[in-house]
């Protein structure tokens, strides 16, 4: 025998919901993670995250077009199948589904999606289908999976919150684990979309976070409106927005203070790109 013959299980792969389903149902549970691919060190983490629980590790590769406010955002949107396929099996991941757009959207959720008023704040006031497209997905993907534990990251902060509160308002038995932001040396958090950064592009978005986290600890009060001068200085292309919100109460706050998290989305050669501080 080959002595780690047994340990080889081979990640199962699965196209459509009912398979999928026929097969969750004799596990004890599952650990979920939804990403639409183009795989990167981000990821990575929340599926670490997701191995050390007692339950099976499924993640979702689903490039959601409801959620582009552009159907050119959609298509140039950075895929990588085989590089994802490869990450996935050295993780060991337990179970990947890789569905078709009709295999979501061709069935009537049980729940109707609920949108916190937060939707409307920030990149909702930029990007109108945005949230309600999110929400709509993983409404899908919880009833199709009903995970014991979903996996998200603080980088989509506002995201992360309204699933928090859609599940809690829908009483719906899936626990939503946070994960923190997983920045490159250079500071700027791993995306999808940093593919589409050239060398130039990275040293701007390195120089913006470097800059954000500074107003946040050396400064009391800060004016939004210089901030938002100061990066383009920096070499931002367009700002849609850098706002402050007190972090405890989900209020905008005019000036920067010390309960204040930065959120900001921005171009860099026509790239959008989110975080916060
Ligand atoms: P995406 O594939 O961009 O939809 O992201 C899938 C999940 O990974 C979401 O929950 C994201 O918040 C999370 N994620 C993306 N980038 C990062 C990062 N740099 N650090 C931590 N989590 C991330």
């Amino acid at each position: 025998y080959n002595s780690h013959y047994h340990c080889l299980k081979e990640m199962k792969i699965f196209k459509d919901r009912k398979s999928l389903q026929r097969e969750i149902l004799s596990t004890k549970g599952i650990a979920f993670v939804p990403t639409m691919g183009g795989l990167h060190k981000g990821h990575i983490s929340l599926i670490k995250k997701s191995k050390k629980t007692k339950f099976k590790t499924l993640v979702s590769i689903f490039v959601n077009p409801k959620q582009f406010n552009e159907k050119k955002d959609f298509k140039s949107y950075p895929r990588n199948q085989k590089k994802d396929l490869k990450i996935l099996k050295n993780l060991k991941v337990d179970y990947l589904y890789l569905p078709s757009i009709s295999d979501i959207y061709t069935f009537k959720p049980k729940n109707k999606v609920f949108l916190d008023k937060f939707s409307r704040q920030l990149c909702g006031k930029y990007r109108k289908d945005h949230f309600p497209g999110v929400l709509n997905v993983i409404n899908r993907f919880l009833e199709i999976i009903k995970p014991k534990k979903l996996f998200m990251g603080k980088k989509d902060f506002q995201q992360l919150y309204l699933v928090k509160k859609h599940t809690i308002k829908r009483k719906i038995n899936t626990k939503i684990i946070e994960c923190k932001t997983i920045r490159e040396t250079n500071g700027v958090a791993f995306s999808s979309r940093n593919l589409r950064l050239n060398l130039k592009d990275k040293k701007v978005a390195s120089k913006i976070y470097f800059y954000l986290k500074k107003i946040k600890y050396k400064f009391k009060y800060y004016d939004p409106n210089l901030l938002k001068k100061e990066i383009i200085n920096l070499g931002a292309d367009k700002i849609d927005y850098v706002e402050f919100y007190n972090i405890k109460n989900f209020k905008k706050s005019k000036k920067f203070s010390r309960n204040s998290r930065i959120f900001i989305a921005y171009f860099l050669n026509k790239v959008r790109l989110i975080d916060n501080i």
